[in-house]
């Protein structure tokens, strides 16, 4: 062993901050490659890690209980020899004296935690829109708090906008649709997700809202929100207004690493780590939604990734590294991969959405999609409509050598519609 952790340890062994998906595998990941030392999770929301995709999707449609979906329980963790903190911020860190000021349970008192190495895994937080909104009727979406307070809300039958159309706006959308509430979706680019997916596909997907009932309004631009005590409506850069008796925001996220400034650590977007998900030094570490890092599957492009299954996969590279040194684990490299659950029918996508896009097959009312993005003859991404064979197919082949001709040869050829649109 020549991590970090590998070798001869202190006895403040490793702290994690975050406890989300991202810190869980860590955890989980240093145990499993034989750590055996002191370890700690300390994290801000009074739950033990939790499921959050769940938030925007069965929670709201009441299919699940507005309650935190744990992964696992506090014996869990005691069994994995893991301190849990909940209910406990960490305000700054002092990395050459390797120690963190943690408020526990609120308290205004900071106390000073050591480490021998440290993981920040605190996430992100919803973007806030840039005026002032009436204290009531308008939310997030990012807890299972702001979950469960939606939900009562949407129950009260209220006129719902959604101002954003990315990921959490059309789920969103998509469930209180299924509540039968009348929605109104926002979206500031041509089409919504477009800067997720590119336009091709992003056109093709905005059809989704309009099939099941929901006002899509694209180029509309929200200048602010009006009320008093409550909300009373959405107004537009075109001087138009809509009425809303429930306002719900989701225009993207801001990782949550205010409390690394001044701690000399590597801030851009999101905490900066290299390609072993190291932080500016040896025994700092970064994963999940706070973090950006070069991407060793797509030729060292820094990103910052927003999907569950990245965070998840980057707390167990970071385990290895810790553990095993980078040596042995080498750079992380992932493809992004994501699902999104919308309207009844399941979005999959993967790897880069740039270069030519090929619609390879759509039918009329979305039921199915297969796309894929390809430059030159490789193919680089791809995203699909309840597909799951093609969409494993086509994941598969991104990164790999297989030509392009491979990526369309089990589509139908009748439903090919072309595409082929250059960003
Ligand atoms: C409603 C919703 C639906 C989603 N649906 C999907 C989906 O369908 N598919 C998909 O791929 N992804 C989805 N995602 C994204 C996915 O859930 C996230 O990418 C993932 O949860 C990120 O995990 P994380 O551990 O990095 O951060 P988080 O889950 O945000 O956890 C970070 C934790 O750190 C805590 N923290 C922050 N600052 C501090 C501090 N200073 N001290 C202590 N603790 C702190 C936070 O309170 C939080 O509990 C969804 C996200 C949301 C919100």
């Amino acid at each position: 062993m020549s991590g970090v952790l590998g070798g001869r340890v202190g006895s403040a062994g490793l702290v994690v901050v975050g406890a989300g998906v991202a810190g869980l595998r860590v955890v989980q990941g240093v145990r499993r490659e034989g750590y055996d030392g002191p370890v700690s999770v300390i994290g801000a929301e009074t739950h033990l890690p939790y499921d959050r995709p769940p938030l925007s999707k069965q929670v709201l449609t009441g299919e699940l209980g507005a309650v935190a979906a744990e992964y696992h329980g506090r014996d869990y963790f005691r069994d994995l020899g893991v301190t849990m903190l909940t209910g406990a911020q960490v305000s700054a860190v002092d990395v050459s004296a390797r120690v963190l000021s943690v408020q526990l349970d609120g308290s205004s008192v900071a106390e000073q935690v050591p480490f021998d190495a440290l993981v920040v895994a605190t996430g992100a937080r919803p973007r806030r829109l840039p005026c002032a909104v009436p204290p009531r009727g308008v939310h997030v979406v990012r807890t299972v708090e702001d979950s469960a307070a939606l939900y009562a809300e949407l129950l009260t039958g209220p006129k719902v906008v959604v101002v954003g159309g990315g990921f959490i706006g059309a789920e969103v959308a998509s469930s209180a649709r299924s509540l039968g509430l009348d929605v109104t979706v926002l979206e500031a680019a041509r089409s919504p997700m477009e800067r997720a997916i590119g336009p091709v596909v992003a056109r093709s997907l905005s059809g989704l809202h309009e099939l099941n009932g929901v006002s899509l309004r694209c180029g509309a631009g929200v200048t602010g929100i009006v009320g008093g005590d409550r909300v009373e409506g959405v107004v537009l850069d075109d001087g138009s207004a809509i009425a809303a008796d429930v306002v719900v925001v989701g225009v993207g996220v801001v990782p949550d690493v205010e409390w690394l400034s001044g701690s000399g650590l590597p801030l851009g977007d999101g905490l900066e780590c290299d390609q072993f998900l190291r932080a500016g030094s040896d025994v700092v570490f970064g994963v999940g939604d706070a973090v950006s890092w070069p991407n060793a599957a797509v030729g060292g492009v820094r990103m910052r990734s927003q999907q569950w299954t990245t965070a998840g996969d980057q707390g167990a590279h970071a385990a290895r590294v810790l553990v095993h040194g980078s040596q042995v684990a080498g750079p992380f490299g992932h493809d992004m991969y994501f699902w999104s659950d919308q309207y009844g029918v399941k979005i999959q996508g993967a790897g880069v959405f740039a270069g030519d896009v090929e619609v390879v097959e759509e039918r009329p009312d979305l039921s199915r999609l297969v796309s894929a993005y390809r430059q030159g003859e490789l193919v680089r991404g791809a995203v699909t409509v309840n597909a799951p064979k093609q969409f494993r197919r086509l994941r598969k082949m991104i990164g790999s050598r297989e030509p392009w001709s491979e990526a369309v040869e089990f589509a139908p050829a009748a439903a090919v519609l072309g595409g082929g649109e250059v960003r």
